[in-house]
């Protein structure tokens, strides 16, 4: 099944995946493809529809001077033609191989502000770039001299789940974290919270070569302190290194 499918200036084709023969339904839950296309939908609507106030130096150099939904949503029409849903289980929430991005089923199981990530990082690998590096295992992090552990979810410890510098999708993501959190004027106070820890979460320890990762707070803000609560709970200091 094939449908066009219009949000304003994008015009994208919405491809469903039918379940292969004899391939059970899963993780998908009860969401039928025709919810998770509407779910889909609705993400690029709420995106396309963000206001943002100002913006920091480093959304200029991913997304334009002036940040709006406009400009976050021909970020991803650049580089993506078509979206593919799928009902059979993935490791990762969604995946892209050159302009076409396939979302799996834990993608829909996400808050809001994440599934949005989601798209602006998969967009980010279209034409099959920017390709990650493995975390470390042990996962620990380095940030203007100081030694932390990843003290919460390192699951992605040892996997391909990071940047080696802040040009990748991780910084990509993390970037429009940051923008959601500081300048966004229509979006829910407890998504802009949620915003300023997944900075951390899937942005910030995802890259892994510290000058970068420095650079990364500096352009995306002017004062470390502000994330320093969600810094301490997702990184334990480690002492003695
Ligand atoms: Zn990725």
């Amino acid at each position: 099944m094939k449908r066009l499918i219009k949000i304003a200036n994008l015009s994208i084709f919405l491809i469903t995946s039918s379940l292969l023969l004899g391939t059970q339904s899963s993780a998908s839950g009860n969401l039928s493809l025709q919810r998770m296309q509407q779910i889909l939908s609705e993400d690029l609507k709420t995106l396309e529809s963000m206001n943002f106030s100002d913006s920091t130096s480093m959304s200029k150099t991913f997304f334009g001077p002036k940040l709006s939904g406009k400009t976050l949503i021909n970020f991803i029409q650049n580089r993506i033609h078509h979206f593919t849903v799928s009902e059979k289980s993935d490791s990762a929430a969604a995946r892209t191989s050159g302009d076409t991005m396939t979302l799996y089923p834990s993608y829909f199981s996400l808050d809001p502000e994440e599934r949005m990530g989601f798209l602006i990082h998969e967009a980010r690998h279209g034409g099959n770039a920017f390709f990650h590096v493995n975390c470390p295992k042990p996962f620990t992090f380095k940030l203007y001299g100081k030694d932390y552990a990843v003290s919460v979810d390192d699951s992605f410890s040892g996997t391909d789940g990071c940047d080696g510098d802040n040009q990748g999708a991780y910084a990509v993501q993390g970037t429009f974290y940051a923008n959601v959190a500081l300048y966004c004027t229509n979006c829910d106070p407890s998504l802009k919270k949620r915003a300023s820890v997944a900075f951390v979460t899937d942005g910030l320890i995802r890259i892994i070569d510290p000058q970068s990762a420095e650079a990364f707070v500096e352009g995306n803000v002017l004062n470390l302190d502000m994330y320093l609560p969600s810094i301490q709970k997702i990184l334990r200091k480690l002492e003695g290194r």
